[in-house]
C-alpha cells in the first residue's frame, strides 16, 4: 500500500517537470470547452467556417446587388443631334459628363403639346432623367439649364455651334467618358452665345464690324479643334518638326496632316502645303492658351484661311471624311 502510494506520488510529482507548455495550453482549451465557457464558442465557430465556394457565392451576390445598373438616372446633357423615330418620337444624341455620348429616345417629343421638346432643342444644356430600357434608354423628364438664346438669333453663331456639335459627335464613341470634352464644348457654346450678344448690341448701335466678329469666332473654332484633338489623343505638332523633331524656327515652314503637324524646311520634300510664320505663331498660342486668355487679334482673312486649311486637313485625315457643316460655314463667310 505504501509502495503504491509512493509510486502514485512519484508519478504525480514527475508530471509538472516533464510536460511541455503546449500540454497546458491544450489542457486549458479542453477545460474551457468542457465547462462551456462563453469564450469557447467563437473558437469552435471559427474552425467550422463555411467552405471557400460558399464565401465566393456570397461575395458575388453582394457585388451583383450593389453594382447592378440603376433603372433610372439623372444627368446633365448637351443635345448634339436629333433624328425622327416613328410618328411622334425622337432619337436624341446627348453628350453627358459622366456617361459620355448616349443615344436615347424622347417619347412624343415631336407632338406640339410635348413638355420635353423645348428643353431638348439642339445645343441645349439641360438636366435629364432617363429610364434604362431594354434596347434604348428613355427620357422621362427634362429641365432646361442654358438654352443659349443669343446664339440662336445669329445664323453665323448658330452654324458654328452646329459645326462644333458635329465635330464632337463624329470624334467621340458612344459610352466613352470625356469630361474634358464636355467642359470644352459647354464653354465654347457659352463663348458663342456671348459673342452673338455682342454682335446684336453692336448692330443695334450701328458699330458692327462683321469681318472682325467672324474672325473672333473663327479663332474660337480653331481653338476648339485644337483642344478636341489633344483630348482624344491626336495633339497636333507645332513646336518641333513632325518628321525630324528639330525645333521649328521663325521662317516659312510646311504642314502635312498625315504626319500630324508642321515640318521644318529640311523636310520640305514631305510638305503638303507651306505654313507661314504668323499662322504658326497663332496656332501655337491657341494650343497653349485657354480660350478666355487668348488675346484679341486683328488678323486678315488670308491668315484665317491658312489656319483653317491646316486644321481641316488634320480633321479630315483623322475622320477620313469631310464634315457637312464646312460647306455651310464657307457659304456664310
Ligand atoms: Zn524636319
Amino acid at each position: 500500500m505504501v509502495e503504491h502510494l509512493l509510486a502514485k506520488e512519484k508519478v504525480a510529482g514527475s508530471i509538472p517537470v516533464s510536460r511541455s507548455p503546449s500540454y497546458f495550453a491544450q489542457r486549458r482549451r479542453r477545460q474551457v470547452v468542457r465547462h462551456g465557457s462563453a469564450k469557447a464558442a467563437p473558437a469552435v465557430r471559427i474552425r467550422s467556417s463555411p467552405p471557400e465556394e460558399t464565401c465566393y457565392h456570397r461575395v458575388s451576390f453582394f457585388v451583383r446587388f450593389f453594382m447592378r445598373e440603376p433603372r433610372s438616372y439623372a444627368t446633365q446633357s448637351i443635345i448634339l443631334k436629333h433624328a425622327d423615330l416613328g410618328e411622334a418620337d425622337r432619337i436624341v444624341t446627348l453628350l453627358t459628363p459622366y456617361r459620355g455620348k448616349l443615344h436615347v429616345v424622347a417619347k412624343g417629343a415631336r407632338r406640339p403639346i410635348s413638355k420635353k421638346a423645348g428643353h431638348i432643342d439642339l445645343l441645349s444644356h439641360c438636366q435629364l432623367h432617363i429610364a434604362s430600357g431594354r434596347n434604348m434608354d428613355l427620357i422621362t423628364q427634362a429641365e432646361g439649364i442654358e438654352s443659349f438664346l443669343h446664339l440662336r438669333t445669329e445664323l453665323w453663331h448658330m452654324t458654328c455651334g452646329f459645326y462644333l456639335s458635329e465635330l464632337v459627335d463624329r470624334f467621340l464613341e458612344e459610352h466613352t467618358i470625356h469630361q474634358d470634352v464636355y467642359q470644352l464644348f459647354l464653354e465654347a457654346l457659352r463663348s458663342l452665345d456671348r459673342d452673338a450678344l455682342t454682335v446684336c448690341q453692336q448692330r443695334a448701335a450701328r458699330q458692327l464690324d462683321t469681318n472682325q466678329e467672324h474672325g473672333r469666332t473663327q479663332l474660337l473654332l480653331r481653338s476648339f479643334e485644337m483642344n478636341l484633338l489633344s483630348y482624344i489623343g491626336y495633339e497636333p505638332v507645332f513646336r518641333t518638326c513632325a518628321h525630324c523633331a528639330t525645333e521649328l524656327q521663325a521662317v516659312e515652314n510646311g504642314f502635312t496632316p498625315a504626319l500630324g503637324g508642321a515640318l521644318c524646311p529640311n523636310c520640305s520634300h514631305l510638305w503638303a502645303h507651306p505654313l507661314s510664320v504668323n499662322a504658326l505663331k497663332v496656332l501655337r498660342i491657341l494650343q497653349r492658351t485657354a480660350w478666355a486668355s487668348v488675346p484679341i487679334f486683328r488678323l486678315d482673312a488670308r491668315l484665317h484661311i491658312e489656319m483653317e486649311l491646316a486644321m481641316h486637313g488634320l480633321l479630315r485625315y483623322h475622320l477620313e471624311r469631310d464634315l457637312k457643316s464646312w460647306s455651310f460655314l464657307e457659304m456664310l463667310r
